[in-house]
Order: structure tokens, then sequence, then C-alpha cells
């Protein structure tokens, strides 16, 4: 098997090398590793399993920690460059674990960073916690691949709720994620759902918590809001945070109907037609035929006002009824088992 990253330096900077257990939070039951990672690693310490992806910002594999058995499995996501972006998301994961040190506590509900090593040319490889189940964006081609649609309501309940507290743990760090979309959500054979990629991801609260204006214009073109398409777009900490609730809502459709909602099925998404329907369209929603309940019509609603001001905020959302009033075990149970059966 290879050695990852055969290029990258033997030897991580102190404070990047993996220098404590997980430690599982009493509230988080899907805590997301029992390995004791209390000991100094580098690069060099791990072996290449498969690749898992091979996107804008990076290459994913799957590692795993020599000698730790079949465990100690990982995925390592080396950025492309050693840039500004490459630098943002190393800064936007270190802000998602704050509480009790670097690396020390993080959400359930978004995809844990053990450890940031450094290649030879200073590009950032972050050890992640594996999903072993790919992406949501995966699962919706499975199910498409299968003649279904997208996602039964109560299993999308639980992925619209698991995404509000992502977010919402997110922007309390002062992170606008900025790419919500199905390929950005990962999921588990336990049936969790995570949020991960911070590539584009912006950071509005400065260091003694002072609030800054952050360019919002790079993101994923279907999932962009009205407000992103401006020229030079900037959004101070609100509206940032109104941009990532538009992207959920455009994600909660796009898992509903197994398609991009914001052109007619089968129409080719160029950044034109897009930017038009996006900006001068009607907000996108369910069509009437479709076989939605009203909560669900209302929560689509609340997340995809075209004026930022008027969105609904991700307190408002997670009281919504289409996530408050969900049956839970019920959604996690049917949510595990379409993950399951797509693997
Ligand atoms: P990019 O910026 O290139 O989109 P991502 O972080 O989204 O990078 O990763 C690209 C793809 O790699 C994801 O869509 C997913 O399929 C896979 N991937 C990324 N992180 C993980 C992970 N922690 N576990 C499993 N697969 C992952
Ligand atoms: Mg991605």
């Amino acid at each position: 098997m290879a050695t990852v990253a055969a290029a990258a330096s033997p030897f991580a900077a102190p404070h990047e090398m993996m220098a404590r257990a997980a430690r599982p939070a009493a509230a988080a039951p899907e805590a997301t590793t029992t390995m004791d990672l209390g000991q100094v690693l580098r690069l060099s310490d791990f072996d290449k399993i498969a690749d898992l992806g091979d996107g804008a910002s990076g290459v994913v594999a799957k590692v795993r920690l020599r000698g730790c058995g079949s465990s100690a499995v990982f995925a390592l996501k080396t950025a492309h460059y050693c840039d500004g972006g490459a630098e943002v998301e190393v800064e936007a994961l270190r802000r998602v674990a704050a509480g009790a040190g670097p690396w020390g506590s993080w959400s359930p509900h978004v995809v844990r960073c053990h450890a940031v090593f450094r290649c030879a040319g200073g590009e950032p490889a972050m050890l992640l916690e594996l999903m072993d189940a790919g992406s949501l964006g995966r699962v919706l081609a499975a199910l498409r691949g299968e003649g279904r649609r997208g996602l039964p309501e109560p299993a999308l309940a639980e992925v619209a709720a698991r995404c509000l507290a992502g977010l919402a743990h997110l922007h309390s760090r002062g992170v606008a994620h900025l790419d919500l979309k199905p390929d950005n959500l990962l999921a588990s054979a336990r049936g969790d759902v995570k949020i991960c990629d911070f590539s584009v991801s912006r950071i509005f609260l400065g260091g003694a918590g002072e609030r800054r204006r952050v360019p919002v214009a790079a993101g994923s073109t279907a999932y962009l809001s009205p407000e992103r398409f401006e020229p030079n777009a900037h959004a101070g900490p609100r509206g940032a945070c109104a941009a990532d609730v538009w992207a959920l809502g455009v994600t909660v459709l796009e898992l509903f109907l197994g398609r991009c909602p914001i052109l007619p099925a089968g129409e080719r998404p160029s950044w034109e037609r897009l930017k038009k329907a996006i900006c001068d369209g009607e907000a996108p929603s369910l069509p009437a035929s479709a076989a939605a309940s009203a909560e669900l019509r209302g929560f689509v609603a609340s997340c995809l006002h075209k004026d930022p001001r008027r969105r609904a905020t991700v307190a408002q959302l997670l009281a919504h009824p289409f996530v408050a009033r969900r049956d839970g075990e019920a959604c996690r149970r049917q949510l595990r088992e379409i993950i399951v059966e797509t693997m």
C-alpha cells in the first residue's frame, strides 16, 4: 500500500500534531471515535487505502493509521495548494473545534477534524473522521439509479434538523459555511449526517469578537442566494448566515425532489441560466403537484425568501414544526435505513 502523500514532510509542526484523545461530549451519543489518539503522529504514519474524492480544493483519501488495526481509519483531505483558501479552511476548522482547546471539542453534526499536517510545499492535510457512506449527493444518485425520487419526509426532516444544529454550531463560532449542498453533507452507516468542506467558508467574527464583512460570492452556483450574485458581494454576520439558510432550503428541496430545484427537470444548469432563474425568477418552491406536507412547504418557503432580511434564522428554523415536531426516533430509523440501502 502506498504511503499517503509521499512528498509530505515527515514532521508536522508540534502544534499541528495530533495531541489529544478524542473526547466524546456527554451530549453527543454519536461521538466519532473511541480510539486513544493521545500520541504524536506524522503523515508518514498513515497508509492510503482508497481514493474518496478529488474536487476543486483538494484530494481526499481513505487512510489507516499503521499498526492500529482496522478501526483506525480516517479521511485525509490534502489541499491542492498552499494558498489563502486552504488557510481559511484550516482556520474555520480551528474555530469549529472551539471549546476545551485545540481540536478538543466538536459538534456531532460537523465532520470532525483530528489534526492538520503540513506537506512539503506547506499545503495542509486535514485528518478527518471517516464518513463511511459518502455524501448525500451520492445517496441521492443511488436512489435515482433505482428509479426512486428523493428522501421521504421523515428522513428529510432528520437531515434538516442535523444541518440546522451543525449550522448553529458554526455560526456561533463566527464561521459561515457558504457551500452547503448534498455533496458537502456526509453520511455514515450509523445514520449520521454531518456538514463537511470548509473550502469556501468565511470567518465573520474576529479574534476579539469584532464583526466583519466578508466576501460571499464564491460557492456552488445552484445554491447561491440572489444577493450573492451582486458584483463584489459581501455580507456581515447576519447576511452570511442568511446565505447558509438559503443554501439549506435549496438542499432540502433537492433532497426531496431528487433533482436540482432551480431549473425545470432535465435542463442543463449553466451559470447564466442558474443566475437568471435565481435572481429574476420566483423563489424556488415545491411544485403544487408534489405530495408534500404543509410543514415541509412552509419550512422551504421560510428558507427561500429572496430578501435575506426576511429569511428565517437558524434559530427560528430549529423551532419550525417540520423539524421540531418530527418523530425523532422514526425519522432517525428511516434515514439510517435509506443510507444503508444505498451503500
Ligand atoms: P472539495 O472541496 O473538493 O469539494 P470535500 O471536502 O467536499 O472537498 O471532499 C470531496 C469529497 O470527498 C466529498 O464529497 C466526499 O465524497 C469525500 N469526502 C470528503 N471528506 C470525507 C470524509 N470525512 N469521509 C468520507 N468521504 C469524504
Ligand atoms: Mg465539497
